[in-house]
């Protein structure tokens, strides 16, 4: 029988045998520039992995971008091979996740009992999964999105809960599989077929993990489906989200969203599947807000001054501390108070405070059909 570890060693003997270290994700990356080739960091992972935690962070400070597979000749992926160094750190208790309490926290509370809910109506096959930053930070936006998508989908589900992908970036895999299965658990038992998502994180792990359901963002089905308000006159740059650095059709309804509204899109030098992180990707800002910073400065600066537009909470979040920086989805639904206001950046309090009056909102506003919290759910029977 295969053991976990051999398992998880596989992305690491990929590496360790195909790349040619020719330095070109090197050349990109200010992570390998510190450590070296994947190729070297291979050859010495399995020649010995070690057993000192204190000795072994640094695949914790990959952001897990995946910039180095969107560039390499020989489509190799590396962040494959760092989520795998984790993964076993994680698995030998040789992880110390001290230091992303933060971050465990808060992907603790999106599944409690205060903040998750679940609600499908009679005949639901389609839910809408809005992920966690969504809400708590776009409450006004996301109402009118759900609203529109209710007219665009009779009889929708609506469910708030977190994906965990907090803890499978971290490697806490066991957590994460435990998690997330009984998320799709619940989703299967109440007939569900196919997933809505906003956030691209969300995308990633559903796309990855969750195969029994068909898979969807929004921003596809509003390009194919609806129409927004002009805002002439106004060039703007896109940020595209690491999650979905690989989903050409994601990035393409984007692009379709933003023509619709008659803006212009001037691109960044490095879009698409070559896309910078914005600075936020796997944690690894906990351990290196250095490395962080330098990935939000390259950004900002292939920006050059131009408005961003990001799909990603997250994303809009971390770039919005140092340009301008509008979610797509606030423009769709409210250009001309997005663009007359400055971004607004919200603070922790308020981040909660939106996730429980909008869960308390919907729970009132929709109010037939079943529902119920994740731990609810899980303990009541299906009729
Ligand atoms: S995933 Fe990103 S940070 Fe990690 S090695 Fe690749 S390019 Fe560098
Ligand atoms: S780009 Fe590919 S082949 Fe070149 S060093 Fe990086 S992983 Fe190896």
């Amino acid at each position: 029988m295969v053991s976990e570890v051999e398992t998880t060693q596989l992305p690491i003997h990929i590496i360790a045998d195909d790349c040619v270290d020719c330095g070109i994700c090197v050349k990109e990356c200010a992570f390998l520039q510190e450590y070296g080739s994947p190729h070297k960091l291979a050859a010495n992972w399995l020649e010995s992995v070690k057993t000192d935690p204190e000795q072994n962070t640094y695949p914790f400070e990959c952001s897990l971008c995946g910039l180095c597979h969107g560039v390499c000749p020989k489509d190799l992926d590396p962040s494959a091979m760092f989520l795998a160094m984790r993964r076993q750190l994680v698995a030998s208790g040789n992880g110390n996740l001290q230091q992303h309490k933060t971050i465990r926290a808060y992907e603790k509370r999106g599944s409690s009992a205060l903040f998750s809910w679940y609600y499908f109506p009679a005949g639901c096959e389609t839910i809408f999964f809005p992920g966690c930053a969504l809400p708590g930070s776009y409450a006004t936006t996301l109402t009118s999105l759900f609203t529109a998508l209710q007219e665009m989908i009779p009889g929708i589900g609506l469910v708030f809960d977190c994906c965990t992908k907090p803890s499978h970036d971290l490697g806490n895999q066991a957590h994460f599989q435990k998690m997330f299965n009984e998320l799709c658990q619940i989703l299967q038992s109440r007939g569900v077929k196919k997933v809505l998502v906003a956030c691209p994180n969300c995308h990633r792990i559903f796309s990855e993990y969750g195969k029994m359901f068909e898979v969807e963002t929004v921003y596809e089905v509003l390009a194919g489906s609806a129409d927004f308000r002009s805002i002439p006159r106004k060039e703007i740059t896109v940020h595209d989200p690491c999650g979905v650095r690989k989903v050409e059709s994601v990035q393409e309804s984007v692009r379709t969203l933003l023509k619709g509204q008659s803006l212009t899109i001037r691109e960044m030098k490095h879009n698409r599947k070559k896309s910078f992180c914005c600075g936020e990707g796997g944690s690894a800002g906990y351990l290196r807000p250095d490395f962080a910073k330098k990935w939000t400065a390259k950004r900002v600066e292939e920006a050059e001054e131009t408005t961003i537009v990001s799909y990603c909470a997250g994303c809009t979040h971390f770039l919005g501390n140092s340009t301008e920086t509008f979610h797509l989805l606030d423009l769709l639904f409210a250009p001309e108070s997005t663009l007359q206001k400055k971004p607004w950046i919200s603070k922790a309090y308020f981040i909660y405070w939106n996730r429980y009056s909008l869960k308390k909102k919907f729970k009132k506003r929709l109010s037939s059909g079943v529902s119920g919290t994740r731990k609810e759910l899980i303990l009541r029977p299906v009729e």
